[in-house]
């Protein structure tokens, strides 16, 4: 069975640790332990962990900063490839950035700002990854990370390192050619317009604003917990349903935002997947409507 001494031994130098919490890597802050939990530094190092993964029939997942995962109360019996800080340059030329897929969102958008370049306003308050941000189609306040990116590099099953345009990504709502699975981002580049960085700051700081005031900011979450249903908003719709402030455990109906579910404090990921099924059947009894999760769920539930 993969642990982290054989991985070690393959990769010397790899940063590598055994028995994980991943409430440690999740914004949500509950799940149980990876059993192996690498942070690969760059491409050569995720090829060799996913051809050990493939060569050995070992599960693997990929993630950044967990800032849309829901990771099972009995962890990952696995190994996770941790694409983050070790692996996120930004580089910025001219009208483009190219970023790695570990850099966070907000930092890029820091960078735009920076460089005076415009286009990238609304991503500014998205605590993700690169990465997460292509394989979401992150978006927010009418934009989507879609309308910015002109190229994609992946690594596919076997350690082939491609670049998919744009137009062969499949975006659409909160989901990419990369949540089809298969395939880990590298890198993306991102086409802006030249901007001036005051107002690009102002708009920022505006968004920001309007995010502290409308989103409870100040307790774990993974955002906006269900997709938005064609005609209706799935926070409105939980609202209506009466589940304002409605608990199993420590998760929440946030009261601030009820398109949230919260840890309010010691959930566990089984209080909050009871939570959202309770959500899911009662705004299905109420309105009709299916809500379906934006979070992702990793192990066992
Ligand atoms: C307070 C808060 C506010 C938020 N606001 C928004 C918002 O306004 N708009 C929005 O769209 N989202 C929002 N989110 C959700 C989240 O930030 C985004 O979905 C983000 O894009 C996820 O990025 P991540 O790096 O955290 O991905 P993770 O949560 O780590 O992973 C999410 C999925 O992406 C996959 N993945 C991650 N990196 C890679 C990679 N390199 N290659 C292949 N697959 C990968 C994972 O396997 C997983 O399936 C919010 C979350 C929080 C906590």
């Amino acid at each position: 069975m993969l642990n982290a001494e054989i991985i070690l031994e393959k990769i010397p130098g790899l940063k590598l640790l055994g028995g994980e919490p991943m409430s440690r890597h999740t914004t949500f802050k509950v799940g149980g332990a990876a059993r192996v939990f690498a942070r690969p530094k760059n491409a050569e190092e995720i090829a060799a962990l996913v051809e050990i993964c493939r060569s050995g029939g070992e599960p693997y997942a990929v993630i950044g900063k967990g800032s849309n995962l829901l990771v099972s109360d009995e962890g990952y019996d696995g190994l996770i490839i941790c694409i983050g800080e070790d692996f996120s340059a930004v580089t910025v030329s001219g009208l483009e950035i190219e970023a790695q897929a570990g850099a966070s969102l907000i930092g890029v958008c820091a960078e735009a700002k920076r460089a005076g370049l415009t286009g990238l306003e609304f991503a500014c308050g998205i605590p993700g990854s690169v990465g997460g941000a292509i394989y979401m189609n992150a978006g927010a306040y009418g934009g989507e990370i879609k309308d910015v990116v002109t190229s994609v590099t992946v690594m596919d099953g076997v350690g082939s390192i491609v670049q998919i345009s744009a137009d062969e990504m499949d975006f659409g709502y909160r989901r990419s050619r990369i949540s089809d699975g298969g395939l880990i981002v590298l890198s993306a580049k991102f086409r802006l317009k030249e901007g001036d960085p005051e107002q690009i700051g102002s708009a920022m700081s505006e968004l920001m604003k309007r995010r502290v005031e409308k989103q409870p900011v100040e307790y774990p979450s993974a955002g906006s917990t269900f997709k938005r249903p064609e005609g209706a908003f799935a926070g409105k719709l939980i609202e209506d349903s009466g589940l304002r402030g409605y608990s199993v455990g420590g998760a929440q109906v946030s009261e601030k935002h009820c398109g949230f579910v919260i840890n309010k404090g010691g959930a566990t990921a089984s209080d909050i997947m009871a939570l959202c099924e309770h959500i899911r059947k009662t705004v299905k009894d109420a309105s009709g409507y299916e809500l379906e999760m934006e979070v992702k769920k990793l192990g066992k539930f």
